[in-house]
């Protein structure tokens, strides 16, 4: 056991060992076999990373534009060069395919090319003569030490949404990655470091519910960007804002896909087969609900056998779908598929018995497909979190509509049609962030930015994208004027009016 490798600590440029008495386990999810040991940090530890962030502030935010950018641009060329080095830890500690993997650190990575053009990003305002000799500008300045809380499911891409726009901004940071599959993060802060991220700036703690508290409560942190169950977020929400901090947390799902009988058969049946059950449903945009309008209730025996035909394996041999990420998940969503049907739903495809050579003591459950779905039943009301997917029937378009407004999650959602007007009317109608018309997983490119809906998030500003330098910075305004040598003394005024 004590021989096993430990996650460190990176705490003012070094990478330390905690020297807490809690530690637990790094399992790969395929083989059960124990890769790592993490540290549930102290509260010193928690309180030396974010006085050293407290300290590297001083001078980060000084840091001319140029240096930091440059910094983003060859951490772009060291993530490319050790892509595969990184999709093998990520799927060792994760469970994803390999092909997955590599798609989880590319989406993070469109994040850091985003980073490296910090330059035109960041730019403030300016009016000349809002009043007579008078001109008002505004600049976005850093807030100072910020943080960030990870979940397990993208342990590439959601710590890459976060320090890399955090950090380019004129920010440090404190990130704290989810304890149950850490490596990956930490090969990347790794890069991070090499690629010339100054002591201090970037700093790890790792841990559960007690490092999150103390990370909410700390006062020396002034936002935190969290990204996880709707459960954990909304505590995570509400404490750091009583504590004053600028808080945006991206959290859970169901995700609709409203199928119309005129969309193409082939192709949406495919994308809806790969949306519902690629990374095993660990996704926060998986499509785990297809909601089949008229004449397309008859296709449902085509997307199960669409479905049955998917490979299941350890995610280094590269079938359709992996592990879930831990037994206790395993038996979560074995617990939810027996419910279901015990609750009356049609279960047309059973994968809680797949048998996967050599991995007898994986994580699998194959794809599930229940149809007859009825909101209430408990499979329709909580997030799976597993490659389950529940069919509802709907007569029209509206009623689809409808039923996904009801729903109180708005994180990610998809239309198949061939109809343009049937796809605008969707868009402009529905209640969610993310909309996807003949796409399925619409997850946006860091051009624009992620966001969310009623229950699938709180905080106004996305954590990427345009929104999230506004979630970095704040706006300082100055108006100022200058006296010539020879203006005249003038006279004085008591009024609020610029003269
Ligand atoms: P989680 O909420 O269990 O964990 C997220 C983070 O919170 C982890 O770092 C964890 O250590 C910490 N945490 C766990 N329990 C805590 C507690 N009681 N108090 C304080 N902190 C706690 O989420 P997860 O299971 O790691 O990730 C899956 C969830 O994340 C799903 O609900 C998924 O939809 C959501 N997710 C959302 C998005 C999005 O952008 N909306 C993206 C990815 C994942």
């Amino acid at each position: 056991m004590s021989r096993l490798p430990t996650v460190k600590l990176l705490i003012n440029g070094e990478f330390v060992e905690s020297r807490t008495e809690q530690w637990r386990e790094v399992i790969n999810p395929a083989t059960q076999q124990v890769l790592a040991r993490v540290p549930m940090a102290t509260a010193e530890e928690v309180n030396a990373a974010v006085s050293a962030a407290r300290t590297a502030f001083a001078s980060w935010k000084k840091t001319p534009i140029g240096t930091r950018a440059r910094i983003f641009l060859k951490l772009q060329q060291l993530i490319r060069e050790h892509m595969k080095e990184l999709a093998a830890i990520l799927t060792a500690e994760q469970g994803k395919t390999l092909a997955d993997a590599e798609g989880d650190v590319f989406r993070g990575l469109e994040v850091v090319e985003h980073a490296a053009n910090i330059g035109t990003l960041q730019l403030g305002e300016y009016a000349e003569n809002v009043a007579g000799g008078v001109d008002t500008y505004t600049v976005m300045q850093p807030l100072g030490v910020c943080a960030g809380i990870t979940p397990f499911n993208f342990p590439a891409m959601i710590p890459l949404w976060m320090f890399p726009m955090a950090i380019a901004t004129g920010n440090t940071f404190v990130l704290k990655p989810s304890e149950q599959d850490p490596m990956v993060t930490m090969r990347l802060v790794e890069l991070a470091l090499q690629a010339g991220i100054p002591p201090g700036v970037l700093n790890v703690v790792h841990g559960g519910a007690e490092v999150v508290n103390a990370i909410c409560d700390h006062p020396d942190i002034k936002a935190i960007s969290f990204v996880g169950s709707t459960h954990v977020g909304t505590h995570v929400y509400h404490r750091a804002s009583q504590n004053g901090k600028r808080v945006q947390c991206m959290m859970g799902a169901k995700n609709h896909a409203i199928v119309l009988p005129d969309a193409n058969k082939e192709q949406a049946l495919n994308q809806l087969t790969g949306a519902a059950f690629g990374a095993a449903g660990q996704r926060c945009m998986a499509l785990s609900v297809a909601v089949l309008v008229g004449e397309a209730q008859q296709w449902i025996p085509e997307l199960v056998a669409k479905a049955r035909s998917l490979t299941i394996g350890a995610g280094h041999d590269n079938p359709d779908l992996g592990p879930l990420i831990s037994c206790a998940a395993r038996e979560r969503v074995a617990g939810l598929i027996a419910k279901g049907a015990a609750e009356g739903a049609k279960l047309e495809l059973d994968g809680r018995h797949v048998h996967v050579d050599g991995y007898e003591h994986g994580n699998f459950i194959g794809p599930t497909i229940f149809s007859g779905v009825k909101p209430g039943m408990a499979i329709y009301q909580q997030e799976v979190f597993g490659p389950v997917l529940c069919l509802l029937a709907a007569d029209t378009l509206d009623d689809a509509i409808a039923l996904i407004n009801a729903n109180p999650n708005g994180n990610g959602t998809a239309i198949f049609t061939q109809s343009g007007a049937a796809a605008r009317k969707f868009q402009e109608e529905i209640d969610v962030g993310q909309v996807g018309i003949n796409v399925p997983i619409p997850v946006p490119v860091p051009l624009f930015s992620f966001t969310g809906s009623r229950g699938s998030k709180l905080g106004d500003l996305g954590p990427y994208g345009k929104q999230v330098v506004l979630f970095y910075t704040q706006t300082k305004t100055v108006t100022s004027r200058w006296f010539d040598d020879d203006a005249s003394s003038g006279k004085v005024h008591t009024t609020i009016a610029l003269r």
